[in-house]
């Protein structure tokens, strides 16, 4: 999003034109961004045999699975429903990697029908896997290498205390369960959790996954995962992708050449590919004056984006109704029962009672996390593609509310 002509636009369409189309609340998402993420991640680990899986957690939205399936990217799945939305987004079985943690067996049995890629991380399924497909199905193996990457305890999960990955103190005893039932392991798999801050950790994570790498034969494929950080203010630290992609290349390309075959280096990215390519706009209903704070209330609230409340993610929020004049501080809440606020003493231009704000870095955990709460239907979503938009999702309507209720006529 820029300003031209004294208007915020998207690859060239006036988001204000946006809003007086569809609505708000309105999440607006822009392919460009995305592909340019896509492109310069890749570029980043040239002579590598790289692939990206789009993490489809973010945002599983169809249009944007079939978008990053068109770009050539893979697909990484947590959930059985995960891997039908992308199988009707047109990925091939191959393509996609399962990667769930705590499913039951018979969600594992159904990912094995289905064809697609199996990501192991504990102990007791490995253990059925092994004594229900042996060497018929090929497996790969979640690690958990135990680096603390970020500084966000939520959302980091390679440390000791995590439930994700299996330990690699327990490498002899995975050894045991792979050889007593001729299993093949195909890949290793590490995600040490979002918001990696520093690259030296992570690299260091990743010299404990080669090591363990170099205990199994014939594998095809390393996935370290992801976790790369994108800026969320305009002085944010972020992953510098290019010094991490020639210190990771370099180790990559040397640890084939003594592994003695070309592996195939994956990464799954979420956050990376679609945080920056979305945007959250909603209408200012309400100023509120009190004592201490000017609140602006705003037509959505948690229910429909609850990275603030929920991790303490800072989202920029900037006023499209003013690209200029002169900033006052506000602190900007929801129309929920409940505190939600989305950002306090924020700076921006002044705001009137109509204004629509925006806030970035809205593609990433957002709808995707949106609910139902305070029966609050759930927002429309636009996809610009080519600075053209298309809706991708209407916005919900009572009937969308009711329509899994059942009405038991004759009890009250
Ligand atoms: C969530 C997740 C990702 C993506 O993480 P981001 O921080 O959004 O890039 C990748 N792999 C797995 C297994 C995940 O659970």
């Amino acid at each position: 999003m820029k300003i031209e002509n004294n208007q915020y636009v998207i690859d060239g369409i006036p988001v204000l034109s946006l809003v007086e189309k569809y609505g708000t609340p309105l999440y607006i998402y822009e392919t460009a961004r995305m592909e340019a993420q896509y492109r310069k991640l890749l570029k980043a680990f040239p002579g590598s045999n790289t692939r990206i899986y789009y993490a489809c957690k973010a945002l599983t939205n169809i249009n944007i699975l079939r978008f990053f399936r068109k770009l050539g990217a893979g697909l990484d799945a947590v959930s059985i429903q995960e891997v039908q939305l992308s199988l009707m987004a047109g990925f091939d079985p191959k393509d996609i990697l399962y990667t769930p943690n705590c499913v039951s067996m018979e969600e594992i049995d159904k990912a094995v029908d289905l064809g697609v890629g199996i990501n192991i991380d504990n102990i007791s399924i490995l253990e059925q896997f092994g004594h229900k497909y042996g060497k018929n199905v090929p497996v790969c193996i979640r690690i958990n290498p135990h680096i603390m990457a970020g500084a966000n305890h939520k959302i980091s999960t390679g440390h000791i205390d995590s439930k994700f990955g299996i330990s690699i103190y327990q490498l002899p005893h995975v050894e045991r369960i792979i050889q007593t039932n001729n299993m093949v392991v195909e890949g290793l798999h590490m995600h040490t959790g979002s918001d990696i801050l520093d690259v030296e950790v992570f690299l260091r994570g990743i010299e404990i996954l080669l090591e363990t790498a170099r205990n199994f034969k014939g594998l095809k494929f390393i996935d370290i995962g992801s976790g790369f950080k994108v800026p969320y203010k305009p002085d944010d630290i972020y992953t510098d992708i290019e010094q991490f992609g020639k210190g990771l290349s370099e180790r990559f390309n040397r640890f084939c050449h003594d592994y003695g075959s070309d592996l195939t280096l994956i990464f799954e990215p979420g956050k990376f590919l679609v945080s920056e390519a979305g945007y959250f706009v909603a209408r200012v209903n309400i100023l509120k004056q009190t004592l201490a704070t000017m609140f602006a209330g705003l037509d959505t609230g948690m229910n429909h984006m609850i990275r603030p409340m929920f991790y303490d993610a800072y989202h920029q929020i900037i006023n499209i109704s003013k690209p200029e004049g002169k900033t006052r501080i506000y602190t900007v809440v929801g129309y929920i029962c409940e505190t939600d606020t989305f950002g306090w003493n924020r700076k921006i231009t002044e705001i009137s009672e109509g204004d629509y704000l925006a806030f970035l870095n809205a593609g990433a955990y957002c709808f995707a996390m949106a609910s139902n709460y305070n029966s609050r239907f759930k927002p429309a979503e636009v996809l610009i593609h080519r600075k053209k938009d298309y809706l991708v999702r209407q916005r919900e309507t009572i009937e969308d509310l009711t329509k899994n209720q059942i009405v038991i006529e004759d009890i009250f």
